[in-house]
């Protein structure tokens, strides 16, 4: 099958490779329809990855046609169209059967594409584990297009805004306006934000977020966040980018008692935190890994509805055997390119 290959830095291959099979009883294959370039493929394609190996298959955003089932699949049926989620569990341990699959107690927590283990999904075919829990049969009415986002970006940041507990009224700014960040924006006002302020280095990006009424900073953040709230700061502050500086940043605009949410993926053993500061301005910090599965109810109906627009993040569609240029153009963040979906029959 046609496959997106890691090589090292900034070397993603459109590759010829062997396709897959059953993991097991439980598993499924499924024919990936669409596919989506993550932020956390950004991370592996600048040489940050998770796995030293290379020559594996990348990418864990992916919907598509069920081809193949285990005999012990119950759920899913050969001919379904599913949304693939990005996060995998067993599905039968406690915490996964409630969609919290990064806590489950059998070690099988796990993502896509992020070494040679678990094959990504950038690919023709992808072989899905525990398919009774990983896959999640694709509503009437929800594009692919959408489904690509609901996969991974806006469960992560739906996440992220649900752990910053938002308001009524209050002010969240968001650091990082990628297509995470401009799901932070959409899920911010859903959750009550009175405003949302958008922070990124790129103007395309910043203007984006306005579209989803976010009020883009211009300049220093530190001086203009301060500006905007009468000297105050952001109530609540939404991390996606996944570095040490925009940490920082997201700390120093947070007002006192704000609540700091970092999902952007951050790789540094350790963090210069300032303890008087945080202390003083009784900040409260959250940090972690999107279980999809468990975001998922409350925004396919939301997407349903309308009220969510998973969809309008993405700027453009690739063949998948322009995998190695979507990369370059992701990765460069110019003229304009957010999300890429990949199309494999391509
Ligand atoms: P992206 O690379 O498109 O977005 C990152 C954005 O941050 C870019 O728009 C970039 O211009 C901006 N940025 C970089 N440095 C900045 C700075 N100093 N100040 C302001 N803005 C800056 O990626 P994405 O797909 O939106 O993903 C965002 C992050 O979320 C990544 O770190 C990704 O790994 C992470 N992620 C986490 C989870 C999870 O479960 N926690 C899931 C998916 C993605
Ligand atoms: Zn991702
Ligand atoms: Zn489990």
């Amino acid at each position: 099958m046609r496959a997106l290959t890691y090589h090292g830095p900034f070397d993603v291959r459109v590759s010829d490779i062997a396709d897959p099979g059953l993991f097991d009883a439980e598993g499924a294959v499924v024919a990936v329809r669409a596919c989506g370039i993550c932020g956390s493929d950004l991370h592996i394609y600048e040489g940050h990855g998770f796995s030293p190996e290379l020559g594996y298959c990348v990418g864990h955003e992916a919907v598509g046609e069920v081809i193949e089932v285990g005999s012990a699949v119950s759920r899913s049926r050969v001919g379904d169209v599913v949304l693939v989620s990005a996060s995998t569990g067993c599905n039968t341990c406690g915490p996964c059967r409630a969609g919290y699959v990064l806590g489950c107690e059998r070690n099988r927590s796990g993502c896509y594409g992020l070494g040679p283990m678990l094959p990504g999904s950038q690919a023709q075919y992808v072989s899905v584990p525990s398919a009774d829990g990983n896959l999640i049969p694709l509503p009437e009415g929800i594009s692919d297009d959408a489904a690509v986002v609901l996969t991974d970006n806006a469960p992560t940041a739906w996440y992220g805004a649900r752990r910053a507990r938002i308001q009524p009224g209050d002010v969240v700014a968001v650091v990082g306006l990628g297509p995470v960040g401009i799901m932070a924006v959409q899920s911010a006002f859903i959750l009550g934000a009175g405003r949302v302020l958008g922070i990124d280095l790129v103007p395309e990006r910043r203007a984006a977020a306005a579209a989803f009424g976010a009020e883009p900073i211009e300049g220093d953040p530190k001086v203009v966040v301060r500006e905007l709230t009468k000297g105050r700061g952001a109530d609540v502050v939404i991390e996606a980018v996944g570095a040490d500086a925009t940490i920082d940043l997201s700390l120093k605009i947070a007002a006192r008692g704000a609540r700091v949410s970092v999902v952007g993926v951050n790789q540094s053993a350790q963090f210069p935190m300032h303890m008087q500061l945080a202390q003083f301005q009784e900040l409260e910090f959250a940090i972690g890994l999107c279980s999809v599965q468990r975001e998922l109810p409350a925004l396919l109906a939301l997407t349903r509805s309308g009220r969510l627009r998973p969809e309008a993040v993405v700027t453009h569609h690739l063949p998948l055997s322009e995998g190695t240029e979507a990369y370059a153009r992701f990765h460069a963040r110019e003229n304009g390119v957010g999300k890429i979906v990949l199309d494999p029959s391509r």
